[in-house]
């Protein structure tokens, strides 16, 4: 039964009764901890269904969704055109362990889209594309080290989960045990937007490091663009060491423009990783870059890879879908969106005083507890996130779902309308109150 009355309850009884039993029969109950709500506390909604930008939760209640599964849902929740590509991909047969037509169409789609991509392999997760990614960077330069960055997460690779941010930064983990020193003794962690520690790193080990792998645009500690010159820099010290540059575009590819962050910057990277937006909310990823490079791969090099599900009929199709709708047009909707709401956001908090700032890439942003530019993880870490959680309940029991951390990168989709973002400007005047009364 709908409720239709703000503020919600703070209680959510059948959510509560959802996750009581989650937890008995899963981990901290959810299927990745950011979604525990363990850096915010109460009980994490469980979501029924998904319109446009609303999600309607196990209690009836409406809410704006500005996390959009995380990114893919830039067509918002139930695209007409995406579920009947669905549809009539599964009524064909859901998996055939066999090449299939829409795998060609989807790998077809990237390389048109993003010229530095001249092959590309299809994967199931994010968390696939950059484990890959690096594998085939170390076979093809026969080195082992990698350099990355403080605050950026490539999702949970062994040797990627030093100082990572996402959800490795919202439950505060040092290092993640079960990772061992031998799995990470290769990778070298260095500041972000710090290029001089990048030189210094291939000054110390010449002829040793097999890859430089960053965030095309950070998002994992929040959003913190690269400063001017900085990947383009990190591009220039891989060429002159004969080291591959990689450029995780897992968030921002296809969000930040038509192709995605390096339709920004315009940077060539050797090697790219791809995932949320391309699966249209289904688990479809990808790597691909310079062909010599991806030659290297099985079946006709030697570096091996492969996926039961990869290239999987229904996520190609959702995909495929997906992306052939993401026109200019759809870039500026969303672009124009996120402004309108970062516009409301800011007024808001400056209203009551609240000390922040709101850093961009393209239409992903987030809200700094602070009033000093974010540039790396120690600035991220440095804010004044105790001001988040009363923030987001407060938003929350108004009916606007953010990302349960203040270390996370919001996102909107073409669907969220005037309806939407007037529900979001009702309710912040609250939650910035809310913000400003807490103290650490
Ligand atoms: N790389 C980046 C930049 C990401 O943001 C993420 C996930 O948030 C990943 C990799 C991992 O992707 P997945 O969660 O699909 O494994």
């Amino acid at each position: 039964m709908a409720c239709v009355s703000y503020p919600y309850e703070h209680e959510a009884p059948v959510s509560q009764t959802l996750f009581d039993r989650a937890s008995l029969v899963t981990p901290g109950g959810v299927n990745s901890p950011v979604r525990a709500f363990r850096a915010v506390g109460g009980t994490p909604r469980f979501m029924v269904s998904g319109t446009g930008p609303y999600l309607t939760d196990a209690d009836g209640r409406e809410y704006v969704d500005l996390v959009c599964s995380w990114g893919p849902m830039i067509l918002g929740h139930s695209h007409p055109e995406v579920v009947a590509a669905v549809q009539a991909a599964v009524a064909r047969g859901t998996s055939f362990g066999t090449p299939g037509e829409g795998e060609v169409a989807l790998a077809e789609e990237i390389v048109a889209r993003i010229e530095p991509v001249e092959q590309v392999r299809l994967v199931s997760s994010g968390t696939e594309a950059t484990m890959s990614a690096i594998r085939l960077a170390r076979g093809f330069t026969g080195r082992a080290k990698v350099v990355k960055f403080a605050g950026c997460y490539h999702g949970h690779v062994d040797a990627l989960l030093a100082a990572a941010g996402s959800g490795v930064a919202t439950l505060g983990l040092p290092d993640t045990p079960g990772v061992t020193g031998a799995q990470t003794g290769d990778t070298i962690v260095l500041p972000y937007n710090d290029l001089e520690a990048v030189r210094q790193a291939f000054a110390a080990h010449p002829g040793e490091i097999a890859c430089v792998i960053t965030e095309a645009s950070a998002g994992n500690m929040g959003v913190v663009p690269p400063v001017d010159g900085f990947n383009a820099g990190l591009k220039e010290l891989c060429s002159a060491d004969g080291a591959l540059y990689i450029s995780d575009e897992v968030m921002t590819g296809f969000r930040t423009s038509k192709a995605g962050w390096y339709g920004v910057d315009g940077v060539r990277p050797d090697l790219m990783t791809f995932g949320k937006v391309m699966g249209g909310g289904f688990p479809a990823a990808a790597f691909g870059g310079r062909a010599d490079v991806m030659g290297y791969l099985a079946p006709v090099g030697p570096v091996y890879q492969a996926g039961t599900l990869s290239g999987n009929p229904v996520a190609t199709a959702a995909g495929l879908a997906q992306l052939r709708l993401l026109d200019d047009a759809a870039y500026e909707k969303v672009d124009a969106v996120s402004l309108e709401i970062q516009g409301l956001v800011t007024a808001a908090l400056s209203k009551e005083g609240v000390a922040h700032t709101i850093q961009t890439a393209s239409n992903m942003f987030s809200v700094f507890f602070s009033d000093s530019p974010v540039r790396d993880y120690e600035d991220a870490k440095a804010q004044e996130a105790f001001r988040f959680t009363p923030f987001f309940h407060s938003m929350l029991e108004q009916g606007v779902y953010l990302p349960p951390s203040a270390f996370e990168s919001w996102f909107v989709s073409t669907t969220h309308d005037e309806r939407a973002v007037e529900r979001i400007a009702a309710a912040l005047p609250a939650a910035a109150r809310a913000a400003a009364e807490v103290s650490a």
